[in-house]
């Protein structure tokens, strides 16, 4: 039996991460029908909330800032302040052989002092991470501590990435909101809050295996045999698979996609008692080496009954009963305490010297009714992919 339908719209997204539910919601402000595609089974991408018994916590992105002011531009313009959670005072420390430390003990403060100065003259365009904050921390703090960290900010080998893109100073704060925050059921909550508030048409587990654009319009096909048709098209998806569906009808935009490297990892949630870990209150912790970035907790919102460890690996080869087993050994819980278990691959975009030159040439191959967003202009962080969202809402529908 045939199952196709052909559903028609005035924007089509495809691709439900925060890009792509962000840039839907702003194109609803104007277009007369929104249609957002996504191959999860819910909307979120990277932001992934999973809950137990009413305990939510995150398998992904877990913080916002007051710095993220495209976000909260638009959780205001959407009325949904009242999500808002201020983060409490948890903080990361240092995960080192089994036991937690604070990140000053792993300091070497006479390197640091040595080479602090030369901040006043070393500038960040130009030299990657590692050139950038070795100088300026002294060698051995950065082979130490500081490249451990920040493979546990972006979730990824740090090293090489350009050191103007990491770890940006945002223009300015909206003071209304906390200085860093959540939102009630976790983020990924908050981007079906935005679907709901847009009147947007989304469809979840459909996964888009290939893009056409004909007589000025735009078909996707998906593997379940549907086909959507829009006027103009919204390309939220990993660089990688965004290349691929536009590789027939736009080569040279595929062809400047396909300059953006990719990494994966896998992200393990563990619900344990409350009262079964006996590390202290923490946001997260990092390890200094071995195969895993970091342990993120939801201490910064505690729960009366539980707690959460979602431990990051560096490689998506890693498997669960692995990071199971190292997660045991570190804290000294055993398997029984383990009351919910969940995983979750991710792709994020590996970031290269010559980044802003790769983003023109996507951008130069853009049109009047077709746009690319995601976390691979701007930076990784929600704040940069809300910004991506919003410029270019603007552009395709001339103003908002
Ligand atoms: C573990 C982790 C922690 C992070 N922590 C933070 C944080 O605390 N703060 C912060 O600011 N940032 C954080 N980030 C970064 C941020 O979460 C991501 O950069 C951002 O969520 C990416 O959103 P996106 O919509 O651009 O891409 P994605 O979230 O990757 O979304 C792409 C979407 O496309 C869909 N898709 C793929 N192929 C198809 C197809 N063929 N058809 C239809 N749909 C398809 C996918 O299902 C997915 O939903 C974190 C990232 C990770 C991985």
């Amino acid at each position: 039996m045939n199952h196709r339908q052909d559903i028609v719209s005035d924007v089509l997204v495809i691709g439900g991460g925060i890009s792509g539910v962000l840039a839907a919601y702003w194109a609803s402000k104007k277009a007369g029908t929104v249609t957002l595609l996504d191959a999860g089974q819910s909307v979120g991408g990277c932001v992934n909330s999973p809950s137990y018994n009413d305990f939510w916590f995150e398998l992904g992105a877990h913080t916002c800032y007051n710095s993220y002011t495209h976000l909260l531009e638009a959780v205001r313009d959407a009325n949904l302040e009242k999500m808002v959670m201020a983060r409490g005072k948890a903080s990361f420390k240092v995960l080192d052989q089994g036991k937690i430390v604070s990140i000053p003990s792993k300091l070497s403060f006479a390197s640091l002092f040595a080479n602090l100065p030369k901040l006043f003259f070393t500038k960040k365009d130009g030299k990657t991470v590692r050139e950038f904050y070795s100088a300026i921390t002294g060698k051995k703090n950065y082979d130490t501590l500081l490249t451990a960290m920040f493979n546990a900010v972006i979730l990824q080998p740090a090293d090489d990435f350009p050191a103007d893109i990491f770890l940006k100073r945002r223009g300015s704060r909206d003071k209304s909101f906390p200085k860093s925050m959540s939102f009630k059921g976790g983020i990924q909550t908050l981007l079906k809050a935005f679907v709901d508030a847009s009147g947007v048409s989304a469809h979840t587990g459909v996964k888009v295996v290939s893009v056409d654009f004909k007589d000025g319009v735009y078909e996707a096909k998906t593997e379940d045999d549907q086909v959507f048709h829009a006027s103009k098209l919204v390309l939220a998806t990993p660089p990688s698979i965004t290349a691929g569906l536009v590789m027939d009808c736009f080569p040279d935009l595929a062809q400047s996609l396909s300059d953006i490297e990719e990494f994966s990892l896998k992200s393990f949630g563990f619900v344990v008692p409350k009262e079964a870990l006996n590390w202290p209150e923490l946001a997260g912790a990092v390890p200094l080496s071995g195969p895993y970035s970091s342990v993120v907790l939801r201490d910064v919102f505690p729960d009366e009954k539980y707690r959460s460890l979602t431990v990051h690996t560096k490689s998506a080869s890693v498997q669960a009963e692995e990071a199971k087993a190292w997660l045991l050994k570190n804290t000294g819980l055993k398997e029984s305490d383990l009351l919910f278990e969940i995983e979750k691959r991710h792709t994020v975009p590996s970031l290269k010297m010559g980044h802003t030159d790769r983003v023109n040439r996507i951008d130069s191959n853009l049109t009047d009714s077709l746009s690319v967003v995601g976390n691979y202009f701007y930076g990784l962080s929600l704040e940069d992919c809300a910004q991506r969202a919003k410029e270019e809402v603007l552009r395709l529908m001339k103003g908002l």
